[in-house]
């Protein structure tokens, strides 16, 4: 256990709550996190309530209780979510509520389920949640995803360390990576802010038709539609306050245009989706769709994902992430998008952010549609990037541009 510990869990429960969610002056304040990390938890809500919040809903979530439901529900349980879950969630959405999304699950807590059941309930919540989704997705409230390790996440990712000290170890990089442990957190977040919005600038001033991407296993085109917004950082909610939508965040991103995707990529670090892992993975897309697909590990799983709808074959994001990064050079495999995203550069198969283009937050379903973004009721970043990875922009003129050389940026 690092020295000062309490005092670095407060300062992440403050970044939190200050650069995260940016929570403002009575205003609501939801938490969905799980049991495990109620400890932290509670630090996270007296922030948030010192913030000057009026209300603080924590929502829990259990991994047992989730194998459990699995092993002894029947399939038609999981086919929907019950319309009070819904509601609950929804009401402060709906009140401009900030939201913190706070992940401890272990990757593979739900290895051992029905793949079957698994796939329904991913189903059901993606359709109960998809006005949900749709007002996150457009940042009509404040939102954070960030994380708080479990025992079994931790065992995972240090499976050669007692569990108490994985939890340590697992916790120390977390709050590096989020940068608690620098002098002046919130200032180091506002100069990392700084360079991130630096890179988007450029890549927005050039304007790329296309971006190409070469690497080994990887030989792919992806279109960017008129008016694509590379996005970083931080970003501005309904309410006009801004807020840190990931922590860490370590990407650059954008749009893809949904039936402008051509060509092969291999997945370079597993993904973690449904409590369960997918590795060694291509995808070979075809006028935006994938057209086939193989998995060496968790093949079922990924099926279920590309059948989450029948727009789940295209894409909806692209991110550029340095592999000189500082999760990178962590050099440790979390197991999980938040992190291992920000090691790599990274595809969404699923729904396309509407702030990722000009107007796109006033648009509705089919001018989205036309414009080329994708729309599903799956998000699913995978990871593609490595130190081999060259990628370059095509100018409205056809010229080729490098912008990663060997992993990094090339400007
Ligand atoms: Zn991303
Ligand atoms: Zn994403």
């Amino acid at each position: 256990m690092i020295a000062n510990q309490e005092e670095k869990l407060r300062l992440y429960a403050q970044l939190l709550v200050h650069v995260g969610m940016n929570v403002q002056p009575k205003q609501r304040v939801y938490i969905r996190a799980m049991v495990e990390a109620a400890e932290f938890v509670h630090l996270v809500v007296e922030e948030a309530y010192k913030a000057g919040s009026e209300d603080v809903k924590v929502s829990y979530g259990d991994d047992r209780l989730a194998q459990l439901n699995l092993q002894y529900r029947p399939q038609e349980a999981f086919e929907s979510v019950p319309q009070y879950v819904v509601d609950e969630r929804m009401d402060y959405a709906k009140d401009g509520a900030a939201q913190l999304a706070l992940i401890s699950s272990s990757p593979e807590n739900l290895k051992d389920a029905d793949p079957d059941k698994v796939s329904a309930m991913m189903r059901a919540n993606g359709n109960a949640f998809r006005e949900y989704m749709r007002m996150m997705q457009s940042d009509q409230f404040a939102w954070t995803v960030a994380a708080y390790p479990s025992k079994a996440w931790a065992k995972l990712v240090f499976p050669d360390l007692s569990e108490e000290e994985a939890v340590d170890k697992l916790l120390d990089l977390m709050l590096y990576t989020v940068r608690a442990n620098e002098q002046d957190p919130v200032k180091a977040w506002q100069d990392h802010n700084h360079t991130l919005h630096l890179k988007a600038d450029y890549l927005n001033k050039k304007a790329y038709k296309a971006l190409k991407y070469s690497a080994p296993g990887t030989d792919l085109t992806i279109g960017l539609p008129e008016g694509h917004i590379w996005c970083g950082a931080s970003s501005v909610s309904a309410a006009g306050v801004e807020f840190m939508a990931n922590m860490p965040t370590e990407e650059v991103f954008t749009v893809p245009h949904q039936d402008q995707v051509n060509g092969t990529v291999r997945n370079s670090l597993p993904l973690s989706y449904g409590g369960n892992i997918i590795d060694n993975f291509s995808l070979t897309f075809k006028d935006g769709k994938v057209v086939d697909y193989h998995a060496e590990v968790g093949h079922d799983i990924l099926k279920g994902l590309l059948e989450s709808d029948e727009n789940a074959v295209q894409l909806g994001e692209v991110a550029l992430v340095p592999h000189d990064s500082p999760i990178s050079n962590s050099q440790t495999l979390f197991y999980n998008t938040l992190f291992d995203e920000n090691a790599s550069c990274h595809l969404a198969l699923g729904s396309a952010y509407p702030f990722c283009l000009e107007g796109g937050k006033e648009m509705s379903d089919a001018e989205l549609d036309a414009a080329g973004l994708n729309q599903s009721i799956t998000h699913e970043d995978f990871m593609i990037g490595n130190a081999e990875m060259n990628i370059s922009g095509i100018t409205a003129e056809g010229h080729e541009e490098p912008i990663f050389i060997n992993g990094n940026w090339a400007f």
